[in-house]
Parts: C-alpha cells; structure tokens; sequence
C-alpha cells in the first residue's frame, strides 16, 4: 500500500497526543477524573494519527456535498461525506461512545475530554449536536421520542449499534441568531399533532446528515419574544416515510468544512413537543451549555494542535546555527502560548465540573446551576481568544512555511476563528453574563465557592496567590454593582475577560496545592503576571522552562537551552 505523505508536512503527526499532553492529564486527575484513562490513550492514538491526517484531508480536499435530487427526479437532500469522514465519525461514536457517557453512567468528562482530543471542530460540531440532541431527549423527551436516544449515543458497551443517527440543533433563522426571541418558524397544533412551517434555519449545521433536530418554533399564538419560543424534535422523515424538511443550500465556509452547515426550510414538517412549551427558550439554554463548553474545549483542542505543531517543528528547525527551540524569544512564545492553554484548560474542566453536578437541573434551577452558568460564559470567550492567540503564534513560529495551505498549521488560525462567533458571540456571553449575575446573583456562589477553596491551601505561595486572585474577582463585581446598566453592557467584555484570567489563575493555585505540583505553581504566577497584570514574560531558568515547554516528556535530556 502506497505510505501516506502525511508525515513529512505533519509534526504532531504520529504521536499520541492524549499521552504526551501531561498537564491535561494532571487537570483530569484534581478533578478526580482517573476513569475512562484506557480509552482516552486510544483516542488519543487515533487523535494524532488517522484522525488527525483525515481532518485535514476533508478540510483540503474531501469537502461534504450535498446531494439534491435521485435519478427518480424526487428530492433527497443528503450530504455525501467522504467516506473516510463516515468511517471516523461511526468509531468515535461507536468504538469510542464519544456520546454515551452521560447517559449511561451520568460522565461528561469523558465527552469533554474526547472533544478536546479531537481537536477538530467541524467533526466536534457533528458530535456535538448530535449529543444535544441526546440530552434534550433524555431530560425532556416522551417515551415515544425517547426510543431515538440509543440510537443517537451509538448503542450501548453490549450491545453494538444496527444503526447510528445524527442530531442537529437549529435555532438561528435568518433575521437573527444571538436574538432567539425573533424566531419566526410557526407551530402548530393540528388534532394533537404539531405542524412546523417557515422558512429558513439559516445556519443549520449537520443539515442533509441529520436525522432528528431540535428546533426552536413559535408554537401559534404563543408569547412575543423569547418567552413564545418551543422546542421540538423534528424527523428527518414523516410518519409516511416522506422528507419532513429540505434542504436548500450548504454554506461556503472558511473552517469546519467537515462539518456541512446549510439552510433548511419547514413546510408541514411533523414534530414532537419536547417537554412543556411555554418553557422552551429555558431548554434551549440548558442545551446550549453543552455546545457552549464543547467549544470550550473545542478552541483548546484547536490551540493545543498548533501547539505541537510548532513545538516539533521548533526543536527541529535551525536558524542562526541552532535550533530554533534554544533563542530565548522562541521560548518565550511557547512558553506563552503553554501557559495560556494550561490556565484556560484549568478554568474550563472547573466549569465542566460544575456542569457535571448540575446537567439535570430543570427550571426554576439550583443557584449551584447558575453558578455553571456563569463559568460557562466565562470558558466560552476565554478559550475562544486564547485560541486565536495561540494559533497565529503557532502560524509564525513557522514563519514562511506557517501561511502555506500546503502544511497543517495554517488551517488551525482559520478553525480558531468560528470559536468566538457560534454558540453565541463573545457579546452574548458578556450580556449572558450581567444576566446570570444581576438576576440570578450567581457571583455569590461563585465566591463561597473561592472562600471554602482557600481552606484547603497551606503554602504561603499559593495563599498569597490565591488571597490576590480572589480580590481581583471581588474587585469586578464591586465594579459592576456601581455601573448603570449601558455602562455595565459597556464594559461587559473586559470584565469577563479579566474574570476569566483571575479565575484562571485561582484553578492552578488550587491544581497545585491538590498535585503538590511546583509546576502548577510556577504556571499560575506567570499566568498572573503574563494575563492579569500585562507584565512581560519573565524568564525562568533553564530546567523550568523546559519544564514548562516541554509538555511532552519523550526524551530523556532536556532540549532547551543547551
Ligand atoms: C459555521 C457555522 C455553523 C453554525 N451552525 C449553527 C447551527 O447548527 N444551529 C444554529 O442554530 N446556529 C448555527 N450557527 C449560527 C450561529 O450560532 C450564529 O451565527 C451566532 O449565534 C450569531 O448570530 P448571527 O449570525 O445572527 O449574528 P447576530 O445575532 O446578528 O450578531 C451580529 C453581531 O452583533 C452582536 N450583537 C447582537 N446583539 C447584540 C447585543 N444585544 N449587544 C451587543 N452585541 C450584540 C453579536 O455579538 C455579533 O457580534 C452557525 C454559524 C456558523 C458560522
């Protein structure tokens, strides 16, 4: 069989990268997450082998098409993925249960964790939605829609799918996405059935895939606004095995080609009720917390691939008669771009965590649920910056070669760049923010949550740290409850930035003290130094920096600095 040219434009390539990422490995374990390590190795294989060549392939090469009509001349509006795509999504649900997780024994970590190896988030997007679809059924389904679930979570360790089925979640419609209260699809109650009618869901991600969606619909006569929207489950087929929707175009996009975005039109469509209608746009909400932190991950995934790219590519790359690994700037970058990654990693598992203990709330919610809300925002627009950051970094330390299209790297900054834009822009989440606070008045358990924190440290280091990192967060709310509201959605964003950074930091103290990590330590207060007080990068000496840099561990001598 001819080889794979793969490996001579692919640094990262053929590594396992769930076993050389220790610091992740280390942020699962103060969770106490040590299950499911035995598939995460094997995903992490496939994660920077096969999986990682194919990401790239569809994205080049191997583009979904949509197939619009049959040699009947009847409307069939599939997608045609490339089969390699096929093979990779059936083992990551099936042989992996990238879905099952929650639904067989309550673990969204081992979801989370997947998404972040995976690393790509066109193929993460098809996961995703698909388990939202999972979990709207599982908390809000009837037992009739209910018989979908196994389907839709690949079965379970026993008994092995017949047959896989995608889910979708559309909700953004032409006039507006982050405004969800202008929807305009229309519901209808015909004799007990509900009939969906309108056109279009504009961005419609895994349309001509999917076999059920969720769907925001104004059921008729409901509630101007976001308080009328409904959520439905829509069939891909009616109850007379005919098309219940089409398909009209798929979307030219810049990244997450492997997944097929278009827009769908409703004419008739049959659909089942999840759950009560007049509380619709409060499911939606639940069920955007699970896309909101898969692309948390998501964004770390995208970030921790350019990462090893230009690790690789630095130890191995010569200018100026050494490696490019040994200048004190290259090092500066990496050692960025770790600790970016390592602290927005932290925040976002904090948040996992907390969803974790919450994914079943249902209206009028828990404060603990709040509380995951509100990290959840916080991770959201973190990591979707810091990948940005980190990838265009990754793209210079390659310099030339870092904006050809022939190599991987460039394809990273362009997947980075949806990461603050769906799921709800990073203004949406600054507003989603102010909410959760002034309404739901989350801050406060997030800060009895810091001060029983605070007991368990012992070090005089990390207590400084932590103690400075917790008036920092008070300090922003102080600053919040004095502002009206213009100013508030005014300065919205920075201090969701800026809450993000602190927290960020307070995770790693507590990471520390758990591991007894001075690793953890020294990452938090450059993380400090670097994202809170904008001070430069100080320089450490020889072995913490590699220490730092060298996340991987696979030599035996220390690269840096020789
Ligand atoms: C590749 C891709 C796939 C997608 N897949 C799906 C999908 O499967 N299902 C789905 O439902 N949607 C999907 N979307 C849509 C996506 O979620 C929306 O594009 C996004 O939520 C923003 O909505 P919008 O495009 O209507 O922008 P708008 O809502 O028009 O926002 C435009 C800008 O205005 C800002 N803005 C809006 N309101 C305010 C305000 N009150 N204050 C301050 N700023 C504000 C926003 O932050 C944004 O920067 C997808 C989008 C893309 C690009």
């Amino acid at each position: 069989m001819a080889e794979s040219p793969y490996p001579f434009i692919s640094d990262a390539y053929g590594k396992n990268h769930f076993e050389l990422d220790r610091p992740f490995s280390s942020i699962l374990k103060h969770f106490n997450y040590n299950h499911e390590q035995t598939r995460l190795t094997s995903l992490g294989e496939f994660a920077g082998t096969d999986l990682y060549e194919i990401a790239d392939y569809i994205d080049k090469l191997g583009r979904p098409k949509l197939i619009m009509w049959s040699t009947d001349g009847e409307r069939v509006d599939r997608v045609w993925l490339d089969p390699a795509e096929k093979v990779v999504l059936e083992k990551l649900i099936g042989e992996y249960g990238v879905n099952r997780g929650p639904y067989i024994s309550g673990d969204w970590f081992h979801y989370f964790s997947s998404i972040y190896l995976i690393g790509d988030p066109g193929i993460s997007c098809i996961l995703t939605v698909t388990n939202q679809t999972a979990y709207a059924i599982y908390k809000y389904g009837d037992p009739v829609v209910k018989k979908f679930l196994p389907s839709l979570i690949g079965g379970d360790e026993t008994t092995p799918r017949k047959e896989l089925r995608y889910g979708a979640t559309w909700f953004t419609e032409i006039q507006g996405g982050s405004d969800l209260g202008a929807n305009l699809v229309e519901a209808v109650n015909q004799g007990g059935r509900w009939i969906l009618n309108g056109d279009t869901k504009y961005f419609s991600s895994n349309a001509g895939l999917a076999n059920l969606a969720i769907v925001t619909a104004r059921p008729r006569g409901a509630k101007e606004g976001a308080k009328g929207i409904a959520l439905f489950l829509v069939p891909e087929l009616n109850s007379s095995g005919k098309r219940n929707f089409t398909v009209r175009r798929l979307k030219e996009k810049s990244g997450t080609v492997s997944v097929p975005t278009g827009e769908v039109e409703f004419e008739g469509a049959e659909a089942y009720l999840l759950g009560e209608a007049e509380k619709g746009i409060y499911y939606t909400l639940e069920n955007l917390m699970v896309s909101r932190l898969s692309n948390a991950v998501g964004a770390l995934g995208i970030a921790r691939k350019a990462y090893l790219e230009a690790y690789y590519y630095a130890k191995k790359r010569k200018a100026f008669g050494k490696r490019i690994i040994e200048h004190p700037l290259v090092q500066r970058d990496l050692m960025e771009m770790e600790i970016y990654i390592e602290g927005t990693l932290a925040l976002t598992f904090r948040a996992i965590d907390e969803f974790q203990k919450t994914f079943m709330d249902t209206p009028p919610y828990t404060d603990r649920y709040h509380y995951a809300r509100l990290l959840t925002h916080i991770s959201k627009n973190l990591t979707a910056d810091m990948a940005a950051h980190v990838t265009k970094l990754a793209m210079e330390l390659h310099g030339g070669i870092g904006f050809l299209s022939e190599f991987p790297v460039e394809r990273w900054h362009r997947e980075a760049l949806i990461t603050p834009i769906w799921e709800g822009p990073s203004n949406i989440q600054a507003l989603d923010m102010l909410e959760v606070i002034a309404k739901k008045g989350a801050h406060h358990t997030l800060l009895q949550d810091l001060e029983s924190g605070r007991k368990q440290l012992g070090l005089k280091q990390e207590t400084d740290l932590y103690e400075i990192s917790l008036t920092d967060i008070k300090n922003e709310f102080e600053l919040l409850k004095g502002l009206d509201e213009e100013n508030a959605q005014f300065q919205a964003k920075d201090i969701l930035e800026r809450l993000g950074h602190s927290l960020a930091v307070v995770t790693l103290v507590q990471i520390s003290n758990s591991l007894k990590s001075e690793r953890f330590l020294s990452i938090a207060k450059l993380y400090r130094e670097r994202f809170v007080e904008r001070k430069p990068l100080r320089r450490l000496d020889r072995l913490k920096t590699a220490q730092i840099i060298e996340i991987d561990n696979l030599k035996e001598e220390l690269v840096v600095g020789k």
